[in-house]
Formats: C-alpha cells, structure tokens, sequence
C-alpha cells in the first residue's frame, strides 16, 4: 500500500517498492500544500489551465524548497497524449530552448533530474531498473494507453540500456478509476485489438458507452513484458471520487489544475578525500 506522506503542508504518495531504492527520490503529490485558489485549490503545477501564472510559481517553488531540489531540475513535458518518448543521455544538454518538448515519457540515467509527469485523470507511471539504475516516468491517457506507451518504453529500456523485465520496478500513481471513466465507442475501439482487453474494458450502462480501467491496461502491458506482478503496484486511489485530495478533470467538469508526480535519482555523495602527506609519513 502506498503510503502518505507531508513535507511543509505539501501532501503525497510513496510507493514502498520505489521507497526501498535507497538511490531515489518520488512523490506522486496530491492538490495540498499549494496557494492556488478556487477551481485550482491549491497546488496547481501547471501554467496550462488558465491559473494566475504567479500563483503556479510559487507552488514550484514550495515543492522545489520542500525536496531540497533546484527549480531548474525538475523536467516538466509538454504532454500531447501520443506515445513518443524522451531519452536523455547521462551528459551534455538535453534540449535547447525553442524546443517544445511534445512528448508523453522520460527515460534517463541521469541523476539529479527530476523528471514530472502532470496529471488530473491520467495515470502516472514510474519505472525503475534498479539494476542499471535507469528511470522513466510515463503519462498514460487513453490515447497514450491505446498505443501501448507503457510497454513502449519498457521495450526501449531493455534496446537502449539493456534492462531486464525482471529487474523493473513500476508504480501506478492515482488516477480515475473504473468506477468513474466511461469512455465512448471510439475510445473503446482503440483498445480492441489489446490482448485481453475484457480485463479492463466493460460494458457501461448505456449504449455504446463503456467503462475503462486505464490501471488495469497498464498493468496487462508490464505484466504482457516480463514485468512480475509482485513488481507492480499501484496506488488504488481515484482522482474523480477523491477530488478532495487530487485534480479530476473528468470530475470537475474540465476547469481544474494538474498534481505533479516526480522521481529523481539521487547523486552519490562525494567520496571523502583523505589527504595524505605521503613524504612526512616516510620519515
Ligand atoms: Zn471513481
């Protein structure tokens, strides 16, 4: 069970199996500890939503002095709702300033970058190799889910830095939950030609409406890859029945904000140098 967690009024989520990576650092946050108001109440992270951008600045900088980590280091993406994923080497620049950084995922070795996903709905997803310390944090919407992005990028992890299923961790943050998210028949359409698509997608009262557990065809992706079940686990919480806790956009009727869900590798601490002075000690 994810456990919850404050630091200076700032309210999230750990997931113990990533809590147990003594070289990370994760939060899946919640709405509190922000000074965002009304429809934005309060620790809106995204400057998107129509909030007063003054607003959204200091609530990163509430969560940059919280984690003790650098505004500057964290990597928020413009996210679209496709499947391309950003892969950002351990060294030199990442992009360049009139870049738009259109993508749905991360994957990095690199360490202090806290790589964001925003969510209101959505399902946020961290891997970890906790092997080859290899991180990647996916935003996985219908659309995102429909084109399998989560075992996209698990299969770039084993190309690109030979990762084994076996050593990947995941952890599935809040999200909506089947109980709240029907989808219409397009949608629907989009994850027929999922295997086992019956596990996550039923039929929903109405006609050509059905419900989807997007948690659910995530998991049947990491599990489809090699990933063991007790290696996966999610948070179990839904962003439409607990509005008081987490942005739904679905459930607030679309003017909302957006909770913010990172993971960073730490640095290793510097090794202590002992200065030795070699010519006094041979005499
Ligand atoms: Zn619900």
């Amino acid at each position: 069970m994810f456990s919850i967690c404050k630091i200076n009024n700032i309210g999230y989520l750990h997931a113990p199996l990533l809590s147990d990576c003594d070289f990370l650092l994760h939060a899946f946050c919640t709405r509190h500890g922000g000074v965002s108001q009304d429809d934005y109440k309060s620790l809106n992270m995204s400057f998107r939503e129509g909030d007063e951008e003054f607003r959204v600045l200091q609530n990163w900088d509430k969560l940059a002095s919280a984690f003790n980590i650098p505004m500057e280091n964290f990597l928020v993406l413009n996210q679209v709702h496709g499947d391309n994923v950003f892969v950002i080497k351990p060294h030199g620049d990442y992009f360049t300033s009139c870049e738009a950084l259109n993508y749905d995922a991360i994957v990095t070795n690199r360490t202090n970058l806290a790589i964001c996903i925003k969510t209101a709905d959505c399902v946020p997803v961290f891997f970890v190799d906790r092997i080859k310390k290899v991180i990647a944090a996916v935003h996985a919407g219908w659309r995102g889910s429909a084109l399998g992005i989560s075992a996209k990028v698990i299969h770039l992890m084993q190309n690109q830095y030979g990762s084994r299923p076996r050593d990947l961790l995941a952890a599935i943050g809040p999200s909506i939950g089947p109980c709240c998210y029907e989808v219409d028949l397009p949608a629907a359409e989009a994850f027929r030609h999922q295997k086992n698509a019956e596990d996550f997608l039923f039929p929903g009262k109405q006609k050509d409406r059905w419900m989807l557990d997007l948690v659910q065809a995530n998991r049947r992706q990491m599990l489809d890859c090699g990933i063991p079940d007790a290696n996966i686990e999610a948070a179990g919480l839904c962003t439409s029945c607990r509005q008081d806790d987490f942005f739904s956009h679905r459930g607030s009727g679309g003017i909302t904000g957006r909770q913010i869900n990172f993971m960073m590798i730490k640095r290793d601490p510097p090794c202590r140098v002992l200065t030795v002075d070699d010519k006094r000690r041979l005499h």
